[in-house]
């Protein structure tokens, strides 16, 4: 049904989509737990695996499922995907399949607070350790890696920061001390960034967020090699993380219109981006897409668009910020992101709220900060409610 040289949009739309013997225009939603054979020779084929088929919907071999997982691998360039419950059960069964006792993992920058707890406190109890630097520190990654280190991880633009890593380069690094490179994609989206198609291994994604698109589902996928793919089926398996089948329908649906839906933020954030740049209670915007940024070039490098994600530092404490958030009345207060409605959050009070004063300041996430997920509504009044909130 798809050709894989077509260009993005198209593959958004058309790639994994089977035409239902029906004549419905794409995959429908088989909303089954198993599926029923003509004969044993028949199951045996599928249980075998000498013939495709679905058997078993928890075990992802479902068409709805399937035809998702097509989709997904041919947006972000990879041989296969797995699509998962949601961005954390994407994460763990990646770790659990790639690492075991005595494996280390490094984690570079600001990561997704779920992340964190996964990795600083759940994985240790199996014997998983990971390292964290912080992008002020990378030039100690050499000395933290050793032949233990299976697994750098890393999101570029991080949360909240929107701090910009070089993945072609660190996934150079990593391929040299024999770890592989994990992307968290999420923020970025495949319409402005491919991880794969610069080297790097594997490219996890919150479901939840750019690819879903309307704040209404909750999954994860895992894209990459077949190779690398393998092992973690049957974590997913037996940890019973499978996403769905009525997710999975509803996740097509949002994936069709994604290059749509990203482009018109990624403009909406870059305006909004330039405006708060030049406004007297504004003391410092953080988005890829603005020259003054500290990772704009390597963003102009690697990213094909800046994102619809922006954080920006006010003059003021904490309790201006919140009152200043309290006065968006466009901007929701809420905690996700990449949905078609604009939301606002000081990440001391959300993502950032279990991090001790120190923790924080160590990763330079004041009070003021407030990071907003621009959404679709009309630029012009999303712009009148941050002035209002800030006048
Ligand atoms: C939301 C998020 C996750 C976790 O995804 P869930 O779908 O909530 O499990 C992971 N990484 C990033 C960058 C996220 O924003």
């Amino acid at each position: 049904m798809s050709d894989p040289a077509a260009n993005l949009a198209t593959r958004c739309v058309h790639a994994g989509d089977r035409l239902d013997p029906r004549g419905a225009i794409h995959t429908p939603l088989y909303n089954h737990s198993t599926f029923g054979f003509t004969s044993t020779a028949a199951l045996l084929d599928v249980v075998e695996g000498r013939a495709q088929g679905s058997l078993y919907t928890r075990y992802g071999l479902n068409p709805t499922i399937r035809s998702i997982e097509e989709k997904l691998a041919s947006i972000e360039g990879g041989e296969a995907a797995w699509v998962f419950a949601s961005g954390m059960a994407a994460e763990s069964a990646t770790f659990l399949a790639h690492c075991r006792s005595g494996d280390e993992i490094v984690c570079l920058g600001d990561v997704y607070g779920g992340t964190f707890e996964l990795l600083a406190d759940n994985l240790p109890r199996l014997g998983i350790r990971t390292t964290f630097l912080l992008g002020s520190e990378l030039d100690r990654l050499d000395a933290v890696m050793s032949e233990r280190t299976r697994i750098l991880f890393f999101e570029t633009p991080t949360n909240p920061n929107m701090e910009v890593f070089d993945i072609a380069a660190l996934a150079s690094k990593a391929r040299e001390r024999g770890a592989l490179t994990v992307v968290d994609n999420t923020f970025a989206s495949p319409v402005n960034q491919n991880p794969l198609a610069l080297g790097a291994d594997l490219v996890v994604h919150s479901t939840t967020k750019y690819l879903g698109g309307h704040s209404d589902l909750t999954g994860g996928v895992v894209v990459g090699s077949t190779k690398l793919l393998e092992p973690i089926w049957t974590w997913r398996k037996n940890l019973g993380q499978m996403m769905a089948p009525e997710v999975a329908f509803l996740l097509a649906r949002s994936v069709r219109t994604l290059v749509v839906r990203v482009q018109a933020q990624n403009i909406t954030a870059a305006r909004i981006a330039s405006r708060l740049e030049q406004h007297p209670r504004v003391l410092k915007v953080n988005y890829p897409g603005l020259p003054s940024f500290a990772g704009h070039e390597l963003a102009r490098r690697q990213m094909k668009g800046f994102g619809g994600m922006i954080s920006v530092v006010l003059h003021g404490d904490a309790a201006s910020t919140a009152a200043a958030v309290d006065r968006l009345r466009l901007f929701s207060i809420g905690a996700s992101l990449g949905g078609v409605e604009s939301l606002v959050t000081q990440p001391i009070t959300t993502t950032h709220h279990g991090l001790t004063a120190e923790e924080r300041a160590r990763r330079g996430i004041v009070d003021s900060l407030v990071r907003l997920s621009c959404g679709l509504e009309d630029v012009e009044d999303l712009w009148s409610d941050l002035e209002q909130a800030l006048d």
